[in-house]
């Protein structure tokens, strides 16, 4: 363990997007620069009022090692990239891009941070069918990696709203690349949600509903949908215990809430940059618990 010292070699890193001052991602990774005693600083840059084009030729120019993405961004970045990761070309959405010697690489850590969260749950994920709510983003990673990891059967549920398409590309290429059974669900067809929910062991909330300031409203305001042998989560952490969560635990299901998520895809993107795994433990133990 080192003292961070920045000099003159000091290699940068950043979170793009709005609002970012909230995150958690560079004390986490600063934290494990220091710890790993890697020359890089990670910084937060509000994307509100850029021209992400620009921003991003010009991170180019500085030679930063990568950066993140966050909301709205992550779909935004895509024309300003030259090359994407088979998952990311499938997810159509990037969270983490890598600077290859100049060249922008983009990669999408999403997916693989909530299954390996739900991994520390016990849960097998060939057991049952998962109904995951949302199809933006954050959605669209844990769909692909679910189908990938090998989930039976995903029941896809959104609003006819600005992802209704994005849903029905994500169907298709689950269909087409994977033995996953997959299907898509308008949320306002009621008795056809409670039946997904019914069928399924695992339940995962990828929307924005229910997060800060908007803790009051729920994906699943009918709790008889909930059933002794559902896994809920919800990816959203702040709060931490969701309205979601709280109508799930009151009904007796085990839940798990987007903590650990965010913690394991920032390991991941840490991984993708630096080649070295995250001292996780740590972090856990410093900004999670
Ligand atoms: P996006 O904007 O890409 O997607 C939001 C999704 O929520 C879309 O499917 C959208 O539907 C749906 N949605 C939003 N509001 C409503 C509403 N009122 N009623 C019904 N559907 C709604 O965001 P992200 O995917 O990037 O993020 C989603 C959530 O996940 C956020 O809360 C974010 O904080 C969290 N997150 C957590 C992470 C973690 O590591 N734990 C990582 C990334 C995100 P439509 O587009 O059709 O309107």
């Amino acid at each position: 363990m080192t003292d961070q010292i920045i000099t003159g070699h000091t290699r940068l890193g950043c979170l793009l997007g709005t609002p970012v001052a909230h995150s958690i991602s560079p004390m986490m990774h600063n934290e494990a620069f220091r710890l790993l005693g890697l020359d890089c600083v990670y910084l937060c840059f509000d994307t509100r009022h850029a021209d992400l084009r620009n921003m991003v030729q010009t991170l180019k120019e500085m030679n930063v090692y990568g950066f993140n993405l966050t909301m709205p961004d992550k779909e935004r970045i895509l024309p300003f990239l030259d090359d994407l990761s088979p998952a990311a070309r499938m997810i159509g959405a990037v969270n983490t891009v890598k600077n290859e010697n100049g060249c922008l690489i983009g990669h999408n850590t999403d997916g693989i941070g909530y299954m390996r969260s739900l991994q520390d749950t016990g849960y097998n994920v060939k057991s049952g069918a998962m109904t995951l709510f949302g199809a933006g983003g954050a959605a669209s990673s844990i769909a692909i990696q679910a189908a990938l990891d090998g989930v039976p059967a995903l029941h896809i549920i959104n609003r006819r709203g600005r992802s209704w398409e994005n849903a029905k590309r994500l169907v298709r290429q689950i269909t087409e690349n994977t033995d996953c059974h997959a299907d898509l669900t308008d949320m306002a067809d009621h008795d056809a949600v409670r039946n997904r929910i019914a069928n399924s062991t695992l339940l995962a909330n990828a929307t924005s509903i229910g997060m800060a300031p908007d803790t009051n409203i729920t994906p699943v305001p009918d709790l008889s949908c909930f059933h002794t042998e559902l896994l809920v989560s919800d990816i959203i952490y702040n709060p931490r215990c969701t309205r979601l969560l709280q109508d799930a635990m009151a009904t007796g299901c085990k839940t798990f809430n987007g903590m650990y998520m965010l913690l394991y895809q920032g390991a991941a993107a840490f991984r993708i940059w630096t080649g070295q795994d995250m001292p996780v433990e740590e972090i856990r133990r410093k900004f999670f618990s």
